[in-house]
């Protein structure tokens, strides 16, 4: 399979290529060049297959020209060794709770796929010394941090928000050591995200090193991301309940809703979607005025979402071929302030004992409030409430129980290099 660049001012890539370089050199990103339907039988059976078995076949359809099909299940099955149950919640409202790997929170299963497929494609070319730059806005340090721990020839540098993201989920970034390096930037997250956009296009930094990038923008993790989409439909169809399914997405660069919105052109029988986003609206916006007006990102409880210029929004135009009329088809925006959220995981929790983190909160509200009659709809609960502890705490005036694998983070030294968001700075410092 080949993968061209949204800008399409870039050569074609193959599979290697597109995951080793993560953005394309004309700072589009990658899309794969055909998305195959998957068949009906597929669709017929699916009730009945395992997440691991459907997975495996779901990426077949991506990545089943470019790797023997050993290593490809071996991958999927290895990556997917946990569940993503979904849990029935209110009146046809379930969660598809996506918090059940290393790190507790879905990018588990991108960060984990990419982790091993990159391993894969440098031991195939002998590289050594591999630079994985890798910009946060919480969560995604943790899981692309994890999933690299450890790996021969790759060392990864985590770049963060100064004091922006829960002491939990710095822990989990922080303190790993070995080929983790953790950067504390005095900046937002569009300023970490910006920094590595630089560092591609900078010709020393890329002459010299060799850079990939773990941000959703690459195709390794972003495409991954389908396989639980699928897996939650099968859910469903168990229940009876796989008719006019509406998938609500707690979003932020929106590779995840992207994710969903491929698995659809797959062939899986999704009636629409939500983009479901905190005061961070700017989606919402371009669905009412056609304009697109990136701005500088608000800081929120869900800040994982907190994203000013969502980096996918050109994957999602160069699906619907930039045409909003199609986009509004298949895509409606909801958002939430931080008092909101906060009503909302205090009702949700008094009503069903149900305990929404703050980002699964605006996807189960966006539901409760768009939901027609005939309709079924799963929000994605993208983290464990206990990521949030503090926050979560002081909405239910109750203490939420940190699982062990959390804790067994906290228990770790904080280690981590402090940065100005000035790009010359980052720049000397991997060059040092
Ligand atoms: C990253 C993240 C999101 C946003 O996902 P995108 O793919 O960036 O839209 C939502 N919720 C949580 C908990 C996250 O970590």
């Amino acid at each position: 399979m080949k993968y061209y660049s949204t800008n399409k001012q870039a050569p074609l890539a193959n599979l290697q290529e597109a995951v080793v370089k993560g953005l394309a050199p004309d700072k589009g990103l990658y899309m794969p060049e055909e998305i195959k339907e998957l068949p009906q039988s597929f669709f017929d059976s699916i009730a009945d297959m395992s997440f691991q078995k459907i997975a495996y076949t779901v990426a077949k359809a991506f990545f089943g020209d470019d790797i023997e099909n050993n290593t490809l299940k071996e991958i999927v099955y290895d990556t997917l060794n946990f569940d993503t149950p979904v849990v029935h919640v209110a009146d046809n409202i379930y969660s598809l709770e996506l918090f059940h790997g290393p790190t507790l929170a879905f990018k588990d299963v991108g960060g984990r796929f990419m982790a091993r497929l990159l391993s894969y494609f440098i031991k195939k070319q002998g590289q050594k010394d591999v630079k994985v730059l890798v910009a946060t806005s919480g969560d995604t340090g943790s899981a692309v941090a994890n999933g690299f721990l450890g790996v021969d020839g790759i060392h990864v540098y985590v770049l963060y928000p100064k004091g922006k993201v829960s002491h939990i989920q710095e822990s989990q970034f922080t303190t790993l050591g070995q080929n983790i390096t953790a950067l504390e930037v005095d900046g937002t997250f569009d300023d970490c995200q910006a920094l590595v956009k630089k560092a591609f296009l900078d010709q020393k930094l890329t002459s010299k090193l060799n850079l990939t990038s773990a941000n959703s923008i690459n195709v390794a993790r972003f495409l991954p991301q389908s396989l639980y989409y699928f897996y939650a439909y099968a859910q469903l169809a168990k229940l009876g309940k796989a008719k006019n399914v509406v998938f609500s997405v707690p979003s932020g660069n929106f590779g995840n809703i992207t994710a969903g919105l491929i698995a659809k052109k797959m062939g899986l029988p999704i009636k629409r979607f939500i983009a479901a986003n905190n005061s961070n609206n700017i989606f919402f916006e371009f669905l009412q005025t056609n304009e697109y007006n990136p701005r500088p990102s608000i800081q929120t409880i869900a800040n994982a979402m907190d994203v000013g210029d969502p980096s996918n929004f050109a994957r999602v135009m160069d699906l619907y071929k930039n045409s909003l009329d199609e986009i509004k088809k298949d895509i409606s925006s909801k958002w939430y302030t931080d008092e909101a959220i906060k009503e909302v995981v205090k009702d949700t929790y008094n009503k069903t004992n149900y305990l929404l983190d703050p980002h699964g909160a605006c996807g189960y509200q966006a539901l409760v409030e768009d939901l027609k009659k005939d309709e079924i709809g799963i929000f994605l609960e993208t983290a464990h409430p206990a990521k949030f502890t503090e926050t979560v705490e002081d909405i239910i005036k109750e203490p939420v129980s940190i699982p062990e694998r959390l804790q067994a983070f906290m228990k770790g030294e904080k280690l981590s290099i402090e940065l100005s968001k000035e790009f010359d700075d980052f720049k000397n410092f991997l060059l040092s």
